[in-house]
């Protein structure tokens, strides 16, 4: 075969990103809200793509949506990039600020997009693995961002799967040390009683946010950052002329309309998540504390995937995470309604008993 139908060297043992789509009626295992939008939400939605003239492009600079978040933020619209859903935007700095020659760092167990979405544009991906309880080492990130000099280090608060946070100061010692631009990605930002967000400024911080998880919209695709200009401008020359459909634009701008509805459903899977918990530590696994809307738990004396396979059986259907060294053994679960945490708690009995 010839060499140029065979793929990128780089990319051979690349696998497809994978999380089971399998059918149950309880799927606790991709972290979306278990609520739809708001009834308000969809009225205002088709309001707005009536507006719209499906003939003709959409907005490039999504302008109203720019807007619109940064009124809620604070910020200008120039510090504000919109893309189809976070992991573009990520895509989009990695492109920008990554690729051959230029290194990623992060912090494992995370978010395995992260280094995914960094190989895929050609970076390197150095990695320090997190402490016992998931935090990141002050010394063993200084000595792998001296050793790296990574063009974007990654956080992730809440980080996905552990579900802890990074303390603030931990963020401006790294912000302090690291070379290149610190990427947090706060998809479950409003889920910590301490959001980390504050106004990125020229010091190198991007905060990444998204609509799939709070703002109950994870089919719309839409995510964004704030950041430096320079920052904005740079991923905005990387991304595809039109990227962001103007259906897209539309559900976040109708999104950010209902604003107190949204934080009610937070807080009411705040509550869940903290019921969720207490029923896990009736059981005999391991959990450990959550600031997101996912619990990381192991179960005693059994395999994570006997474990999962039972709660399939059970059309309950989580996350398994335990292919990763550091999370041997380990199961993840969304945060869903009450009445699907129920059936979560008394499957997961009935698998251990
Ligand atoms: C779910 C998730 C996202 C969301 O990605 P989208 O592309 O916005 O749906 C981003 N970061 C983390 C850590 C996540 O867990």
């Amino acid at each position: 075969m010839s060499p140029l139908v065979a793929r990128r060297d780089d990319l051979v043992s690349l696998e497809a990103y994978h999380s089971p789509q399998v059918d149950a009626e309880v799927r606790l295992n991709t972290n979306e809200s278990p609520f739809p939008p708001p009834p308000g939400w969809a009225e205002a939605f088709a309001e707005e793509i009536a507006r719209i003239s499906p003939n003709r492009y959409p907005d490039r600079e999504a302008g109203a949506l720019r807007q619109a978040l940064a009124d809620l933020h604070g910020v200008s619209p120039a510090e504000v990039f919109c893309a189809n859903g976070s992991n573009e935007v990520l895509q989009c700095l990695l492109l920008a600020f990554g690729g051959p020659g230029r290194r990623a760092a992060t912090f494992e167990p995370t978010y395995s997009l992260h280094g995914f979405i960094a190989r895929l544009t050609g970076t390197e991906v150095h990695s320090a693995a997190r402490d016992q309880r998931f935090g990141i080492d002050l010394e063993a990130a200084a000595a792998l961002l001296a050793r790296t000099q990574p063009a974007i280090t990654f956080l992730c608060s809440p980080n996905n799967p552990t579900a802890n946070t990074d303390p603030p100061e931990l963020v401006d010692q790294l912000l302090r040390l690291a070379p290149g631009l610190v990427v947090v990605d706060e998809a479950y930002g409003q889920f910590a009683p301490v959001p980390v967000t504050r106004r990125p400024g020229d010091d190198g911080l991007v905060v990444v946010r998204t609509f799939s998880k709070t703002w109950a919209l994870a089919a719309a695709r839409v995510g964004y950052l704030l950041a430096d200009p320079e920052v904005v401008a740079a991923c905005q020359a990387v991304a595809l002329p039109y990227h962001l459909s103007a259906y897209a634009q539309a559900a976040g701008l109708c999104a950010l309309r209902f604003r107190a509805e949204m934080e009610d459903r937070v807080a009411q899977l705040v509550a869940e998540r903290e019921r969720l918990a207490a029923g896990l530590g009736a059981l005999e696994v391991e959990v450990w504390p959550s600031q997101a809307n996912f619990i990381l738990f192991r179960p005693r004396g059994r395999s994570a995937g006997a474990v999962w396979r039972g709660l399939l059986e059970r059309s309950v259907l989580v996350r398994d995470v335990s292919t990763r060294p550091e999370l041997a053994g380990c199961l993840r679960v969304t945060v869903g309604t009450a009445s699907e945490n129920d059936r979560f708690l008394a499957a997961l009995a009935e698998c251990l008993a």
